[in-house]
């Protein structure tokens, strides 16, 4: 079977990569930067641009599967050149992926848990399922909402298509810009970590593993709606910044910052149809992912 993941050199989509190319699927990575893992076939070009290049639109056409990862992450930027980033990468892209793909061919598209503007108060946060109405908070909920009603249009053509929800994903190169990565980085640098909102801030952080098992599982179970990827734990920031701490065997220095308003206090996930329609039980040991990942990006020994 022969699979296409964008965004392929990407941190979800190289995990995704490699662990379907384990599973023994042929897989083309579509992606505008280097990275693809070396297992699967890299088609470099941009999803956005115009013209799109025509060995996509075949990649595309021929695929068994899609996988759509490619897109601008991150609710914390703004400005008119993001704001035009996301446009491009997150509906314009998506459009022509959820077009090109074959009507049978399952497409699955990441979107995002912040298309919900969070989970409500911090003392007594609401899980969010996936029948709740999105109220998205900023810009990047905002494109990722458009992604989802251009999905919603394709299962109305009768196309194959699945939206997929991940919460803060964390776990082996994570984005640099993500607060654990962040934190891990500073840490070890003897550096203040910079904390947006307050420690009591929660969020629900989800093994990057378990977001790769059940973006294939929707796949290989031909499962069409929407589905959250978390881990069903609202963890406060303190919980966090603890982990980082225990990772590396230091006491962080926190200093607290005002947090922007495209971000919520609160995230959790309702996993009641990721363990149901995807048999998964995610991960809740936060102190051995952060411990994975903080290994993970060990600056290499120097040998002389
Ligand atoms: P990432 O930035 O590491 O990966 C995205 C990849 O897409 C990059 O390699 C980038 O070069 C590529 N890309 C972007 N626009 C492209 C285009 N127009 N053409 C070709 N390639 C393009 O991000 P990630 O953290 O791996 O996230 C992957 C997807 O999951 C994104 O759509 C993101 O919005 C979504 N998501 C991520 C998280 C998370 O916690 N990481 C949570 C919710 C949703």
């Amino acid at each position: 079977m022969g699979v296409v993941v964008t965004g392929s050199a990407g941190f979800i989509g190289g995990h995704l990569v490699s662990t379907l190319r384990a599973r023994g699927y042929d897989v083309a990575g579509i992606d505008r930067r280097p990275g693809t893992p070396r297992e699967a076939l890299w088609v470099a070009a941009d999803l956005a641009a115009t013209p799109l290049d025509a060995a996509v639109e075949g990649v595309l056409a021929g695929a068994d599967a899609v996988f759509h990862l490619a897109g601008a992450p991150g609710v914390r930027a703004c400005g008119d050149r993001v704001a035009r980033r996301r446009v491009l990468d997150n509906v314009v892209a998506g459009e022509r992926v959820l077009r090109l793909a074959a009507r049978s061919s399952p497409v699955v598209v990441a979107s995002s848990s912040s298309i919900y503007g969070g989970a409500g108060d911090v003392t007594s946060p609401r899980p969010c399922a996936e029948s709740d109405r999105p109220r998205p908070l900023g810009g990047y909920a905002g494109s990722k909402v458009e992604l989802e009603r251009l999905c919603a249009l394709r299962a109305a053509g009768g196309g194959m298509v699945a939206v997929a929800r991940p919460f803060t994903v964390a776990g082996e190169r994570q984005r640099p810009d993500m607060a654990i990565a962040r934190w891990l980085a500073a840490a070890r640098a003897n550096r203040t970590l910079k904390i947006f909102g307050g420690l009591d801030r929660l969020r629900d952080i989800t093994d990057v593993s378990d977001v790769v098992a059940g973006l294939i599982a929707i796949a290989e179970r031909g499962l069409t709606g929407t589905v959250n990827l978390g881990s069903g734990i609202a963890r406060t920031l303190e919980e966090i910044v603890g982990a980082v701490g225990e990772a590396l065997a230091v006491e962080p220095r926190v200093a607290v910052e005002p947090a922007g308003l495209q971000e919520p206090p609160s995230t959790l996930a309702d996993t009641g149809r990721m363990r149901r329609l995807l048999g998964i039980t995610p991960n809740d040991d936060l102190i051995g992912l952060v411990a994975r990942q903080a290994r993970a990006a060990e600056p290499a020994l120097v040998t002389s």
